[in-house]
């Protein structure tokens, strides 16, 4: 039987470089299957349908909830965002290792339904790095970064529920990380439990 892939959870503050490095992790590596969310908020400059999101009016998007076609969803600074069910569910049967690139209150929902989820979490070194990110990336508003910046306050609160944290200092290094962590996170004990067994039932035989 095909051993199933590992479902990550990459989240991090707005402009802390999380799609950066996904795009990067993505390029280098054929391993992942990134899943791609619906929302609600606008296009930004270059962002096109069924790449970054699949962008959808807030009528599609309830309607989406109540056929229950999202494996989570949340209210993010004013949209709503979601994880398509059924892409997640074939690319991890199949093997692959899927990441979902989303919000905490998301993150947290994920780890409840499926609780060997990997969290990883994504911080710049520093809150002046951030800001300078979110600025120097010029696609929101003054004010749609200051709900940002507000948002990762609150963020900050729960960042010890994840399991490993990424400082995005230099990207190279944060992608390979991402990449590294995510091998080993095969390894676990408790994703080997087929092999453990066979292993006990050989030490058995006689000799
Ligand atoms: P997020 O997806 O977390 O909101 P982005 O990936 O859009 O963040 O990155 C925010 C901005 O920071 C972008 O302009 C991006 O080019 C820049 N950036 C990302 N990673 C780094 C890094 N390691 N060093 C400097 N700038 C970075
Ligand atoms: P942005 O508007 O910058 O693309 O995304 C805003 C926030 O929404 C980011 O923190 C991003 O990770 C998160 N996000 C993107 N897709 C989803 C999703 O499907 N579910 C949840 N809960 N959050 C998402």
């Amino acid at each position: 039987m095909k051993e199933k892939g590992i479902l990550t959870v990459v989240s991090g503050f707005s402009g802390s470089g999380k799609g950066t490095i996904m795009k990067g992790l993505l390029e280098k590596y054929q391993d992942y299957a990134l899943s791609i969310s619906c929302t609600t908020r606008n296009p930004r400059c270059g962002e096109e349908h069924g790449k970054e999101y699949f962008f959808v009016s807030q009528e599609e998007f309830e309607k989406m909830i109540d056929k229950e076609d999202l494996i989570e969803y949340a209210n993010y600074v004013g949209n709503y965002y979601g994880t398509p069910k059924s892409y997640v569910e074939e690319q991890l049967e199949s093997g692959k290792d899927v990441i979902l690139e989303i919000e905490m209150v998301g993150a947290i929902k994920v780890k409840e339904k499926f609780p060997d989820t990997l969290l990883l979490f994504i911080t710049p070194p520093s809150v002046s790095e951030l800001k300078k990110r979110l600025i120097g990336r010029g696609t929101e508003t003054k004010e749609v970064i200051e709900d940002r910046i507000k948002r990762a306050a609150e963020e900050a609160a729960i960042m010890d529920k994840y399991d490993y944290l990424i400082v995005n200092d230099d990207l190279e290094d944060a992608i390979e990380e991402v990449h590294s962590i995510i091998k080993n996170e095969r390894r676990r004990c408790f994703r080997n439990q087929d092999f453990i067994e066979k292993i006990k039932e050989e030490l058995k035989g006689d000799f």
